[in-house]
């Protein structure tokens, strides 16, 4: 069984970020990690409070915006080519 990231209890909430391209067509957008809760921890999140889940959200985001920047980079180049 999953356990929560922020307490070991068992998971209630999968929460994961997108990351999309806004001014690049065709729009891109990548997926991050989903991070298992619990609903006490996602509540105490929503309403301002854990900092683990904060840090793990944003450690999630990385790798999605990593690759969306590398996706953007490489589309640019093989425009530029054409
Ligand atoms: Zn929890």
């Amino acid at each position: 069984m999953k356990l929560c990231n922020g307490c070991n209890r068992p998971v209630d909430y999968s929460v994961c970020t997108v990351v999309s391209t806004n001014r690049i067509s065709p729009r891109f957008q990548k997926c991050s990690k989903s991070i298992p809760l619990c609903m006490t921890c996602l509540d105490a999140f929503v309403a301002g409070g854990d900092v683990q889940i904060a840090e793990s959200l944003r450690e999630s985001i990385r790798p999605a915006f990593t690759a969306l920047v590398q996706h953007v980079e490489t589309s640019f180049k093989s425009q530029q080519v054409r």
